[in-house]
């Protein structure tokens, strides 16, 4: 099942064609990831998937659905934004009871909900405090607890790891990929690093000044790379 199509999208920041003319498909319960240097376009393209940019031109459709013209939340879909994005003075329970609070959801299915999301992220020890008092791997866990509440068709990731350090950002990309594997719900994941990329994906897409140079698995890509761009690109240290 085809369940994220992007048809012919462009996006113009004033004369500056930053996606150009972009076709992709998205399979329902991959693990994509975007990746490429800075400045690619990685983070426009997930917005635009979002619905946090209008495309120029093109559609976008999610589960055969037009979306192209909804805003972000009549589109379904979860973006996880960096830890420091928490709410400080809000306990970890409040900050991911918020979007449900907002959805107007009732106190008890409120409460259901961010036990499970809090059983799931190992964070259940940790309602009552505060951000400032988590670690950061511990925050970076609220941040995804608040959209796992949403049941969402899709997560998005723009660079959720690259304020934590080395050590804590191999561990939470085993936590990502476990938590894939728990949900099995599509994820798409924005990074400009090789490695996370090679590691965490199923499905790798890589991007160049806007438009897409390779769709493959890692190994695809590893083993033949289509031009001097994503061999350079895959191979190098970073
Ligand atoms: P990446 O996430 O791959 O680093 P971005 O999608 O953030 O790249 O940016 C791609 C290009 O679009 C960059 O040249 C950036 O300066 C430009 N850009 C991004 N957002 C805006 C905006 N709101 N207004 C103008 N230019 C933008
Ligand atoms: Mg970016």
């Amino acid at each position: 099942m085809c369940h994220l199509r992007l048809s012919n999208v462009s996006k113009r920041f004033g004369t500056q064609e930053v996606i150009r003319d972009l076709d992709l498909s998205i399979e329902d319960g991959a693990f994509v990831v975007f990746v490429g240097p800075s400045g690619c376009g990685k983070s426009t393209l997930l917005r635009l998937i979002a619905g946090l940019e209008d495309a120029s031109a093109g559609t976008i459709e999610i589960d055969d659905e037009d979306v192209t013209q909804l805003p972000p939340a009549r589109r379904g879909l979860s973006m996880v934004f960096q830890s420091y994005a928490l709410y400080p003075h809000m306990t970890v329970r409040a900050n991911i009871a918020f979007p449900l609070r907002m959805a107007g959801l009732d106190k008890a299915a409120v409460d259901r909900k961010v036990t499970e999301a809090a059983r799931v992220l190992n964070l259940t020890d940790y309602l009552s405090r505060k951000p400032r008092q988590l670690s950061g791997g511990q925050r970076q866990r609220v941040a995804i607890g608040r959209a796992i509440v949403r049941e969402p068709k899709a997560f998005l990731f723009d660079e959720p790891l690259s304020n934590l350090d080395a050590a804590l950002r191999v561990n939470m990309r085993l936590e990502i990929s476990e938590l894939h594997h728990q949900l099995g719900t599509t994820m798409i994941y924005v990074t400009h690093d090789q490695i996370e990329a090679m590691t965490m994906a199923d499905t790798i897409v890589v991007l160049n000044k806007g438009v897409v140079e390779q769709v493959g698995s890692p190994m695809e890509l590893y083993r033949r790379p289509a031009n001097l761009f994503v061999a350079g690109f895959i191979g190098s240290p970073r």
